[in-house]
């Protein structure tokens, strides 16, 4: 019929709006490495933030004690203690606790947000067992993973430049997030000190480096994305300090976990809209923003029923749309495709220019190295589809050069890896 050409017309326009030949990828990788360079030549100068972490040193394995890590990122946080053993022992035992946030608390107040994180944290130390050694007359210490974007001034002190993921606590934005800890952390009673503040990225980037001492970035792909990478300091021009030499940037091209299931949304409400693709009246549910979430999108796309039952109980459940034919339920599928496979393709190029800025995207010469790149993030790690349209479209442009590049999942490096910086940088080293 008409109205089916006409969605047909929708799709096809979508599909090669969201097209990613090689060429292309490789103008964005090539774009990325120039804007990177910007990054770190001034403050402002690249809209691709460059942020330094103040890390200067990644974990030897050396580390030794009890230490704790708050993960603070999402619409979770997890509350995480490691006994680590030092050189021939590494982590010996380790234990974690996950907490969802309030909504509420999430656009609340300052106080409102931290005393509840204190508290969960207060709870989780009051389980410390047997297993776990302080050192008499030791406060405890705490790498604190804080994945929205701040300007740091030291290992443990920053200010928040804004909220991202639904955060929204106007009287915080320029605080110092640690002091802003450190004074709940006493309100609860307490005796804990913040010794790190990190971003995941740069967590992951040493959990990573824990375990394999190739690990030379670290790449999120979760609610959002991110990245960080180690940077030689002298390559840091808008850098007047002394130490630091660790880099972190910020790539989102609506690629990550907040977008996809969003992006599905808007192209079946244009197709509703413009085509009545789902009968004479538009869903109403199709026009709440945010509504279709990444997982359920992924849930549609690996639908491997023949008659596409869960696609068609994803549309009822969260779209109330009911009585989808098969061929409805295969365009929606498609649509999956085309949307992941775009998000995937950009994330591989992002990666490529973070190998290109650091010269590791080519084979050189007499030269066996290895590049290992810490991957962690809800998306990555359960979008299987999207996990594996990004590993191929990197083997894709790394060509030969692809026998030198790892990916590695680091199921939560970055928990490990702030307590492994607070461990660092322990007031008693
Ligand atoms: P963050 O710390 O940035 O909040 P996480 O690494 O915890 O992110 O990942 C959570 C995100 O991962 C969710 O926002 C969601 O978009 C994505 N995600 C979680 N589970 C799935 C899934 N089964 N399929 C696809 N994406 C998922
Ligand atoms: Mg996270």
């Amino acid at each position: 019929s008409g109205r089916w050409s006409q969605a047909m017309a929708i799709l096809k326009e979508f599909e090669e709006k969201c097209g990613t030949p090689l060429s292309k990828l490789r103008q964005v990788a090539d774009a990325m490495t120039v804007e990177m360079h910007a990054g770190l030549a001034s403050e402002g100068g690249s809209k691709l933030k460059m942020i330094i972490s103040y890390v200067d040193n990644l974990p030897t394995g050396d580390e030794k004690g009890l230490f704790y890590a708050l993960d603070l990122g999402g619409t979770n946080f997890r509350v995480l203690r490691v006994q680590l053993g030092g050189r021939d022992n590494h982590v010996v035992k380790q234990e974690f606790d996950e907490v969802s946030i309030p909504p509420n608390l999430m656009i609340g107040t300052s106080d409102g947000l931290f005393d509840f994180i204190a508290e969960a944290l207060k709870k989780f130390v009051d389980t410390e067992g047997e297993d776990f050694h302080l050192p008499p007359d030791r406060q405890r210490e705490l790498g604190f993973t804080f994945s929205f974007p701040v300007k740091q001034t030291s290992i443990a002190s920053g200010a928040l430049i804004k909220w991202t993921k639904g955060f929204s606590i106007e009287e915080a934005v320029g605080q110092d997030v640690v002091a802003e800890l450190t004074k709940a952390i006493e309100r609860v009673g307490l005796d804990m000190r913040v010794a790190a503040l990190v971003n995941d990225t740069i967590g992951t980037l040493a959990g990573g480096r824990y375990s394999n001492p190739d690990v030379i970035a670290a790449v999120i792909l979760g609610t959002g994305t991110n990245a960080a990478y180690v940077e030689r300091a002298h390559a840091i021009p808008k850098w007047h300090g002394l130490l630091p030499k660790s880099g972190d940037m910020i790539f989102e091209k609506m690629i990550s976990g907040m977008y996809l299931g969003e992006i599905l949304r808007v192209v079946l409400c244009k197709m509703a809209e413009e085509a009545a693709f789902f009968g004479d009246t538009v869903p109403p549910k199709l026009k709440v923003p945010f509504i279709l979430r990444t997982p359920h999108m992924s849930a549609i796309h690996h639908d491997t029923t023949s008659d596409l039952r869960v696609v068609g109980s994803k549309l009822k459940d969260v779209l109330e749309i009911s009585n989808t034919s098969l061929k409805t339920r295969k365009v929606v599928v498609e649509l999956c495709d085309i949307i992941s496979f775009r998000g995937a393709r950009l994330a591989a190029a992002g990666i490529l220019g973070i190998l290109k800025k650091l010269g590791r995207d080519t084979l050189r010469e007499g030269e066996k190295q290895r590049s290992v790149i810490a991957l962690d993030g809800g998306l990555y790690e359960h979008y299987t589809k999207f996990r594996n349209a990004m590993e191929g479209t990197l083997k894709e442009l790394l060509g030969e050069a692809s026998g030198t590049i790892v990916i590695e999942h680091s199921n939560d490096g970055s928990g490990i890896g702030a307590a492994l910086l607070a461990a660092s940088h322990s007031q008693y080293l």
